[in-house]
């Protein structure tokens, strides 16, 4: 086994370096952790949903929903809508949600009838249809209802993501952390290459057995100083920038458990409902519009007066991912690793699964460091590029053509191969599920969100005959809304 560190050094107090730093006081109770963060620098401020794995997060520290998630406005999050990607011709929108064990039967009909319009015959193939999610969200039910029946479903969260990191920063200081603020100037290594010390403006050299880097995009151990190489996606995904806005509600009722994802002319429009307001954002190429127009254009879409008095942040995003995000005796969490545009919210998630790996490395039987460092950066970027791939696709299967942008992203864009190789099988009668399960190991979605997105983005031959083997959609609209009421309204 390898030998775990007597003491880490965190550099970084966003929601990368608390949740870390949570884990691992968690995990290495007798491990001394500090964490060195600047307040000249500050916190991203974004990142405000998330998916499932953060419930399970919670869980593993044995936090409650009901202390944290008041101190965070946060709210349940039970899938994405995406309005607008689908092109005139089909529905207006389609919903990705997050599955449950409740889903078999009607999943079941949904890819039955998805093969026939596969096969150019007239089958209903809204994914909305078909998962109970989707009808949660619909009614607004609260996804823990179905507790009281000994069930529990995925479901995630959006949240403050300031307020997620002071709540996990005062839990960290309670449980014995050593914090200090200050600006990390500079980074000592030895001459193996390994971090000696990093030395601060006001505190002097901080030294431990291991650093983690989480300082965001600037990447300041792993990329300034350890010089450790990206791959950048900027072949395959345009977006780079981001505009943000807050808003307040104007009415309250409307919302539902979800994050829409609104496509815009050069990019796309984030909507999170918190408890207390709604986080907006456009997330754009900056080679097809400017910051200026970004901005103009959210706050058309949010209907927000050009001399309105409102916060406006605007954002540069680095897209890609660390070959090595664990290297001598630094690793690196969060932005610093890298980041895919927030289209499905994936961040924390990896920021989550690039801790847990790390952690469980020291469990395993391997006994050299070396060959432990590349298996563990080996899996990590299996797992980056397959988030990427299905955020791709939802650029390569989106039916607009109507600006630069969108013609852009649909014909001038590196197709990625794992993603033409589904959508070569789809496209030609051929076994998807054979494609997937040859691919497993690099794809972090599977067979449910593969055919929400080929269906909801109306992936099908035009020329449709009649069948009779279609499934009833009726009969799932009637399932879904008779789980709802016996496990969520009863
Ligand atoms: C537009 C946008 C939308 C996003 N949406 C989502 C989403 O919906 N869901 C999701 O999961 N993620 C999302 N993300 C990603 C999410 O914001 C981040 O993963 C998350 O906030 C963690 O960031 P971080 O802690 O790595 O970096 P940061 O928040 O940038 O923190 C970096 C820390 O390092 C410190 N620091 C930097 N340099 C130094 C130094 N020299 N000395 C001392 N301290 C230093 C800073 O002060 C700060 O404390 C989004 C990101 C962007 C850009």
């Amino acid at each position: 086994m390898l030998i775990k560190p007597k003491s880490v050094l965190i550099v970084g107090g966003g929601t990368a370096g608390w949740m870390t730093a949570n884990s691992l006081l968690n995990v290495w109770p007798d491990v001394k952790i500090s964490l060195v963060e600047s307040e000249d620098i500050g916190v991203i401020g974004v990142g405000e949903g998330a998916t499932p794995y953060l419930k399970q997060y919670f869980k593993q520290l044995g936090i409650a929903e009901k202390d944290w998630m008041p101190e965070c406005d946060a709210t349940y999050k039970l899938g994405i809508s995406f309005e607008g990607w689908s092109g005139s011709h089909l529905a207006k929108s389609y919903f990705h949600p997050f599955f449950s064990v409740l889903d078999k039967p009607v999943a079941e009909m949904f890819f039955h009838n998805c093969g026939l319009r596969r096969r150019g015959i007239e089958a209903p193939v809204a994914p909305d249809e078909y998962f109970v999610a989707a009808q949660l969200t619909n009614q607004k039910v609260d996804p823990t209802a179905c507790l009281k029946h000994s069930l529990d479903i995925d479901y995630a969260y959006h949240f403050d993501s300031v307020k997620l990191g002071i709540y996990l920063r005062n839990r960290a200081v309670k449980l014995g952390l050593t914090h200090v603020i200050d600006n990390v100037q500079d980074v000592k290594l030895d001459k193996n290459g390994d971090i000696v010390d990093v030395s601060t403006q006001q505190h002097g050299c901080l030294t431990a057995d291991h650093f983690i880097d989480c300082t965001g995009f600037s990447s300041r151990l792993i990329n300034k100083a350890l010089k450790r190489e990206s791959r950048s996606y900027s072949d395959t995904l345009f977006n780079n920038a981001a505009v943000a806005i807050q808003t307040q509600y104007t009415n309250e009722s409307s919302i539902k458990p979800q994050t829409r994802s609104i496509a815009l002319n050069a990019g796309w429009m984030w909507n999170i409902p918190l408890t207390t307001r709604q986080g907006n954002g456009y997330v754009y190429s900056d080679g097809h519009i400017s910051s200026d127009q970004a901005e103009t254009e959210l706050r058309q879409a949010l209907n927000i007066q050009d001399d309105a008095n409102v916060k406006v942040r605007h954002l540069n995003m680095r897209i890609g991912r660390l070959n090595e995000h664990w290297h001598k005796n630094c690793l690196a969490v969060g932005l610093s690793q890298g980041f895919i545009e927030p289209l499905e919210a994936t961040a924390l998630m990896l920021t989550q699964l690039t801790i847990d790996q790390f952690v469980q490395s020291f469990a395993s039987q391997e006994t050299d460091l070396i060959t432990a460092q590349n298996s563990y950066n080996q899996k990590l970027n299996q797992v980056f590029d397959g988030i990427h791939d299905y955020i791709v696709a939802h650029y390569q299967l989106t039916k607009r053509q109507d600006t630069d942008y969108w013609r852009d992203n649909k014909y001038n864009l590196v197709k990625p191969k794992i993603l033409s190789e589904i959508l070569y099988a789809w496209d030609n009668g051929l076994d998807v599920e054979k494609v997937l399960s040859r691919h497993k190991n690099n794809l972090v979605y599977l067979r449910p969100s593969w055919y929400c997105i080929l269906a909801g983005m109306g992936r099908f031959p035009q020329n449709l005959k009649h069948s009779t083997q279609v499934a009833d959609v009726e009969q799932a609209r009637k399932y879904c809304k008779d789980v709802t009421n016996k496990y969520f309204l009863s």
